[in-house]
C-alpha cells in the first residue's frame, strides 16, 4: 500500500489531476487564492521586501527560515508572471476565447504604494469566472477593444505587461490574468528583483530583444528603460544581457535598433 501511494503521489501532485486548466482541484485552489490569499500575501510580500518588514528578507536567518520557504514553492509551482511585449500581448488578447473582465490591481490594493492606474487587472480564461464570482462588485466584463485600450494606456504610462500563470505543476501553463506592472508596485517583480530569479522566478517567454548595432546611436535610452537591468552600453553600442522579453526598451529606442525577436535559447 505504501509503495502504491509513493508511486501514485507524484502523479497526483504533478499531473493534470491538479494542474489541468479545468481541473476542479485547481479551480478550487484558485477560488481560495482569489478570495483569501492573494491580496494579504501581496501585502505581506511587499512589506517583507521593501516595506516595514524589510528586515525579513535582509537578515540571513529570517530570509532562510521565513521568506525563502514561502517564496520558493510559491514562485516555482504556485503563481508567477511572464513578461509579454505590447504588440504581442495585443495580438494575444484579440485571439483570446471566452469572457474578459477588469478589476483593481491586486498589488496596488495590497500596498497602495504607487499611483498607477488601479483598474488594470484583466482576468482571462478560467480567471474571469473566478474573480467575477469572488468580487462581483469590483470586476466588470469588458470586450477585447476595451482590454486593448487599457493595456495601451498603461503602456503609454511606462508600465510593462505580464501574463500570470497559476499552478505550474507538471509543466502546466494556466494563464489567468494580464497585469500592467510598474517597478515600484508590482509585487512579483519586486520579489524577483529582491530575492533573485532562483528563489522567485519570472518566466522568460517567447520573446527577447536583439540589437542592430548598425542602427544603435548609443543613447542609453534602452538602459534607462529596462526594468530588469538587462541592457548596458559597451563601446558606444547597446548590449542585451539577461532579457525577460518585456519589450519596454524597444518602445523607447528612437531609431528602432532594439528589435523584439523570438527567443531561440
Ligand atoms: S532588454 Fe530589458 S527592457 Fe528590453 S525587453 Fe529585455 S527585459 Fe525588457
Ligand atoms: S535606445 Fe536604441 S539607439 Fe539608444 S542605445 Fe538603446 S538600442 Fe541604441
Amino acid at each position: 500500500m505504501t509503495r502504491i501511494s509513493a508511486f501514485i503521489a507524484p502523479f497526483f501532485l504533478s499531473g493534470h489531476v491538479v494542474s489541468g486548466e479545468y481541473s476542479p482541484i485547481r479551480l478550487f485552489l484558485m477560488r481560495i487564492f482569489a478570495r483569501y490569499i492573494e491580496v494579504p500575501l501581496l501585502h505581506l510580500s511587499y512589506l517583507a521586501c521593501v516595506g516595514r518588514l524589510k528586515f525579513l528578507s535582509k537578515f540571513f536567518l529570517t530570509r532562510w527560515l521565513i521568506v525563502y520557504p514561502i517564496a520558493y514553492p510559491f514562485g516555482h509551482w504556485g503563481d508567477t508572471g511572464r513578461p509579454v511585449p505590447l504588440n504581442e500581448l495585443v495580438e494575444m488578447v484579440e485571439g483570446l476565447e471566452g469572457r474578459l473582465a477588469v478589476g483593481p490591481c491586486r498589488c496596488r490594493i495590497g500596498h497602495k504604494a504607487c499611483d498607477h492606474p488601479m483598474e488594470a487587472d484583466i482576468v482571462i480564461k478560467t480567471g474571469t469566472d473566478v474573480w467575477l464570482e469572488a468580487f462581483p462588485d469590483k470586476y466588470r466584463v469588458i470586450d477585447r477593444e476595451e482590454a486593448v485600450r487599457i493595456i495601451r494606456d498603461c503602456s503609454e504610462q511606462g508600465l510593462f505587461h505580464m501574463v500570470f500563470l497559476h499552478c505550474l505543476l507538471g509543466g502546466a501553463v494556466n494563464e489567468y490574468v494580464i497585469c500592467n506592472c510598474c517597478t515600484d508596485g508590482c509585487v512579483p517583480y519586486i520579489l524577483n528583483r529582491s530575492l533573485g530569479q532562483p528563489v522567485y522566478p519570472l518566466v522568460r517567454g517567447e520573446w527577447r530583444v536583439e540589437v542592430d548595432p548598425a542602427l544603435c546611436l548609443g543613447c542609453g535610452e534602452c538602459v534607462k528603460a529596462c526594468p530588469f537591468s538587462a541592457r548596458r552600453l559597451r563601446e558606444g553600442v547597446s548590449e542585451v544581457l539577461d532579457c525577460f522579453g518585456c519589450g519596454l526598451c524597444a518602445g523607447r529606442c528612437p531609431v528602432g535598433a532594439s528589435i523584439i525577436a523570438e527567443r531561440t535559447l
